[in-house]
């Protein structure tokens, strides 16, 4: 690969477009943002599965080949990308995510690995770039949904079902626009820790309003101090957490998608609804916690979350991995409008 630097990302606003093309064409992303918007053209229609072809012709270059697209930019503010630094996240999201368990499309996750992005602020305790992949989706009222798996390192599971779910985007026109981190916790990821690097539990991180008062109390009586649910001391501590709070600050997604083991439920944070049919887990609500993704987003944003709680071995096919993501398709767009929150 040719090695290209870029030393001053924010000071390029009248050059973006040609920078960023020729960045794109070089394979290497540097700190960019993508506004999803709805394309008005297609009406609404079930996730069917399309011509896996017309995405292959833009493996290399994919935010310049589609004129409705928005144009991405390159961030303006809080470049903590250290200088002179680029990365190239096609090639760490193709290793990592090819090491999940299950069965894989190579070609696929390399189009899909291909178009990631990152944010300034996504890195982990150790430095690893925490990426993201987007899909725009098709439908004129299409929603957003926000998916993280591996908020818990050792949770490797997930990651699959992450990876999957970016495979299965380039091969299908969602209605929905679809942005998946893959790996939220690198570190833990590496170290097949639940914790991040600093021993701090992601998932208590968040900054609820009830943080101060409750997480570490709450904590050190009701986990009895388990350091495997340590919230930090103090919220949004973590770099991880403060990377999962950019994309649901930039993204607004509609409904938050968070990947688990070993539970074996569907834990939804949202409005009543009629469980949809799903045989493969049950649904239900476990609760949450001071510092959870759930209470922050569910409980005081009125944003729902789904919980994926999986089991411990992957189905011996993707069928249950398809029909959730068209389950949840399905109720972002459809069941859940018009639902009092
Ligand atoms: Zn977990």
């Amino acid at each position: 690969m040719t090695k290209k630097t870029l030393n001053h990302p924010i000071a390029c606003a009248k050059f973006c477009n040609v920078l960023l093309a020729t960045i794109l064409n070089s394979g290497f992303v540097v700190a960019q943002v993508t506004e999803p918007k709805p394309e008005a053209k297609v009406e609404a229609k079930p996730e069917t599965k399309t011509e896996a072809k017309a995405e292959t012709k833009t493996e290399s270059k994919p935010e310049v080949k589609n004129e409705s697209k928005p144009e991405p930019k390159i961030m303006d503010a809080g470049v903590s990308l250290k200088q002179n630094t680029v990365i190239n996240f096609a090639e760490i999201c193709e290793k990592t995510l090819s090491e999940f368990p299950g069965k894989y499309d190579k070609e696929k996750l390399k189009q899909a690995c291909a178009k990631t992005e990152l944010f300034p602020e996504c890195s982990s305790v150790n430095g690893v770039p925490i990426y993201h992949y987007n899909r725009i989706g098709t439908s004129k009222d299409s929603q957003k949904i926000l998916v993280f798996s591996v908020i818990h390192g050792d949770e490797v599971p997930a990651g699959s079902v992450g990876r999957y779910w970016m495979e299965r985007l380039e091969s299908i026109d969602p209605r929905n626009t679809w942005r998946v981190v893959p790996v939220l916790n690198p570190d833990g990821l590496k170290a097949r820790t639940r914790t991040n690097a600093n021993k701090v539990d992601v998932n208590r991180n968040f900054p609820t309003k009830d943080w101060d008062e409750k997480a570490l109390n709450y904590w050190k009586k009701d986990t009895k101090s388990n350091p495997r649910r340590f919230p930090g001391n103090k919220s949004n501590s973590e770099p991880e957490t403060q990377c999962a709070l950019r994309h649901l600050d930039e993204f607004k997604p509609d409904f938050v998608v968070s990947v688990h083991t070993p539970l074996k439920v569907l834990d939804f944070d949202g409005p009543k609804i009629k469980p949809p049919k799903f045989d493969y887990l049950p649904w239900k609500s476990l609760g949450h916690y001071p510092g959870s993704l759930g209470r922050y987003m569910w409980f005081e944003r009125k944003i729902p979350v789904l919980t994926m709680e999986l089991k411990e071995d992957l189905p011996n096919n993707t069928q249950p991995w398809i029909q959730l993501q068209d389950i949840i398709g399905l109720l972002v767009g459809i069941e859940l409008k018009g639902v009092p929150k």
